[in-house]
């Protein structure tokens, strides 16, 4: 039999024999009680005792609700059978404690309050303390031997089976938790990306750029912008139109992505302008891979349906300075793409010395 319950709840042999001493079950005594109660009690009474049972509990609204029909009624006759018939049986074992925990998750499952399982524990204790026969009751002794067991016996299942709420409980708020931490996250994501070409997007580019700057004028490192604009764009969306303009975009971006290296960060900056933080790099090697973006891009036509695109871009190139803010560094990276377009456009420009 698979101990899945009692894994879950760390029941291993020890806890098991410590939960019983706590509950004062833990002595050979209880093992000839389990039995007294199975052949003077129940075994004898078994029909009397789910009947009256299920009398009480019908009383109760909460539990025609939750039963509500003939078949119903029909199952939880035989499901008591077999717990009563089970009740006490063994139960210094951990396949008692395994079918207990279990008693509690189906009833968790079942959609059986807590509260009523509890008055239902109650009632089958009041039951089979009535049902405990006229020559044992003779006998005080006996009597008060076999009257703690069933209450011993019946306060264990209750604490297994509210335990076994509990954990389900505490798995049901584990799973809300998980699926709340991925929602938070696909927010995130969605906050800080570009809708058309997934690089990050406007603000989270900006905000990328401020902590680098920041970084990088209080450790040293150097930090280079490169700022970059499609050429005559325009013509494309005029002459394809805007969807065409829109795919050419995200391949674009794609092709910015393989030709960058992998710590670069790249943001759609505006409609057709991207812009490159490229964190500990000297402007020489920004030029580098500034021009390596330019060739990959500009190297292969776009095509769309029976559309056959040739794009290039034009790239402004600067490097933080000590007292730069984020406006004035790109500021000057933008001066320097003006100058690429002014040059004939589809090359690399440095910020002027
Ligand atoms: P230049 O070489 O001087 O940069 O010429 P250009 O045509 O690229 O520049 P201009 O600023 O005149 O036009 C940019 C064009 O980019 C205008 C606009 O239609 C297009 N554009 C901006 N955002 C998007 C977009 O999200 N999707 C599409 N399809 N086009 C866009
Ligand atoms: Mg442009
Ligand atoms: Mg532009």
């Amino acid at each position: 039999m698979a101990l899945t319950h009692c894994e879950h709840r760390g029941f291993d042999s020890d806890t098991v024999m410590r939960r019983l001493g706590i509950v004062g079950l833990a002595g050979e005594d209880s093992v000839v009680l389990g039995n007294a109660l199975q052949q003077q009690v129940i075994r004898p009474g078994i029909d009397l005792i789910i009947g009256n049972f299920v009398e009480t509990l019908l009383q109760l609204e909460q539990f025609r609700t939750i039963v509500d029909g003939d078949t119903n009624l029909d199952r939880l006759r035989q499901t008591l059978t077999q717990y009563l018939l089970t009740l006490g049986v063994n139960h210094r074992s951990r396949e008692y404690f395994e079918e207990r925990l279990r008693v509690g998750v189906a009833h968790n499952r079942l959609g059986v309050p807590q509260s009523l399982y509890h008055s239902a524990m109650r009632t089958l204790q009041s039951l089979l303390i009535q049902h405990i026969p006229d020559d044992i009751r003779q006998d005080t002794e006996r009597f008060a031997a076999l009257l703690h067991f069933i209450l011993k016996i019946t306060s264990l299942d209750l604490s297994l089976a509210a335990e076994a709420y509990c954990h389900y409980e505490v798995l049901g708020l584990e799973d809300t938790l998980r699926s709340e931490r991925g929602e938070t996250e696909r927010l995130r994501r969605l906050a800080i990306t570009d809708w058309l070409t997934d690089l990050h997007n406007h603000s989270y580019t900006r905000t990328l750029l401020d902590d680098a700057l920041t970084e990088a004028q209080k450790e040293g490192p150097p930090l280079c912008v490169i700022m970059a604009d499609l050429d005559q764009f325009k013509h494309v969306n005029d002459t394809h139109g805007h969807l065409v303009g829109d795919h050419v975009l995200r391949i674009v971006a794609a092709r910015m992505i393989s030709a960058a290296r992998a710590g670069d960060e790249i943001g759609r900056y505006g409609g057709e302008e991207f812009l490159f933080v490229l964190q500990d790099t000297a402007i020489e090697t920004a030029a580098e891979v500034a021009e390596r973006v330019r060739a990959h891009i500009s190297a292969d036509a776009i095509h769309y349906r029976s559309a056959s695109i040739r794009i290039s871009l034009s790239l402004g190139i600067a490097q933080a300075r000590p007292t730069d803010t984020v406006d004035m560094l790109i500021e000057r990276a933008d001066a320097a793409l003006y100058a690429a377009k002014l040059a004939g456009r589809n090359c690399v420009f440095l910020e002027a010395a």
